[in-house]
């Protein structure tokens, strides 16, 4: 299998269609590297290695799952959950504040939907059911389905609404990533059935459907992005708008600005460097794999402050 090489034009042409070589990539000497996907999946495993092993064989150093845990004895708690909690029996414990607290700080710093690239292990599968659903894409034997991405709001005031009126935690029967991560842990239960239906869904349905249009994980995490400390910043001077980022965005609405329509307005403001602004952004850093031209990087923007 030939290693994918984001400065060989040939094969940057089929960057996006390439799955399991796009784990390692050569960089611009021709060493073999591990790409940003390759660190984000060995980030999602060592993490969930550490929930399992702190279960089973008691190493107490991040116990729970993703929902609620706690690393070193400090809670962390998702912040849906955290309002679900609220919404649906009117209490916020201590400890519930505390955590929630911890995670919203963190986030911001990293940027919201880092948890959906770096850290959710449902997000890895879809990955996975993207490759494939472009594959079939490609090969004219699926239709691309793409649709309104904004309607992840209304699952989102949804489930909240479900949490108030019902007095239950609704939307975590139907969570992906709960049941995941609690499998992962406790081991297998019936509810895996639900998360093949969705990955089966995102497969020959609509690619990574799930979280672009109804997790209202993401969702929640994405509004904290938008204040993220890190952000994907873009270089036109090195750009050549050949638009592979965008070919492999999960959420490519967020380049938008990098398109070549808006050269010249950007030239006459004298803009040489753009951020991605949008809390939509996972920060999964696929961009910056297949960017040949190297036009786009990490930015920590508070390290001036460091
Ligand atoms: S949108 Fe939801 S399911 Fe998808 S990666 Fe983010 S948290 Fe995971
Ligand atoms: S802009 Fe880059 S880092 Fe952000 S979601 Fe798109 S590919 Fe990932």
């Amino acid at each position: 299998m030939k290693l994918m090489d984001k400065y060989n034009d040939s094969l940057r042409k089929v960057i996006s269609h390439r799955f399991y070589a796009t784990l390692l990539g050569k960089d611009k000497a021709g060493k073999t590297v591990l790409t940003w996907r390759g660190w984000r999946w060995m980030a999602i495993i060592a993490l969930h290695l550490l929930f399992f092993l702190s279960f089973h064989i008691d190493i107490q150093i991040l116990e729970g799952t993703l929902s609620a845990s706690r690393i070193l004895g400090f809670h962390l708690i998702d912040p849906f959950a955290t309002l679900q909690v609220v919404l649906a029996e009117r209490v916020l414990p201590t400890n519930m504040l505390i955590g929630t607290a911890t995670i919203v700080i963190f986030y911001l710093l990293i940027g919201g939907r880092t948890y959906c690239a770096w850290v959710c292990p449902y997000g890895l599968l879809s990955e996975i059911g993207e490759c494939i659903n472009k594959q079939l894409v490609a090969k004219g034997i699926l239709k691309e389905r793409r649709f309104d991405h904004r309607v992840r709001y209304v699952f989102w005031a949804l489930f909240a609404l479900f949490a108030l009126l019902s007095g239950y935690l609704v939307f975590e029967t139907l969570n992906p990533v709960g049941i995941m991560s609690r499998m992962i842990v406790y081991g297998w239960s019936l509810a895996a059935v639900w998360v093949v239906a969705v990955l089966l869904m995102e497969i020959f349905y609509s690619r990574r459907a799930w979280c672009t249009y109804i997790c209202p994980i993401g969702t929640t995490y994405g509004s904290l992005g938008w204040g993220s400390a890190l952000r994907m910043k873009w270089d036109n001077d090195k750009c050549t708008h050949c638009t592979a980022c965008m070919r492999v965005c999960p959420e490519p609405h967020v380049l938008d600005f990098a398109k070549k329509e808006h050269d010249a307005a950007r030239k006459e403001k004298g803009i040489v460097t753009e951020h991605v602004i949008s809390g939509d952004c996972t920060l999964c850093g696929r961009c910056i794999d297949v960017c040949g031209d190297d036009a786009i990087s990490y930015e920590f923007r508070l390290k001036d402050f460091l």
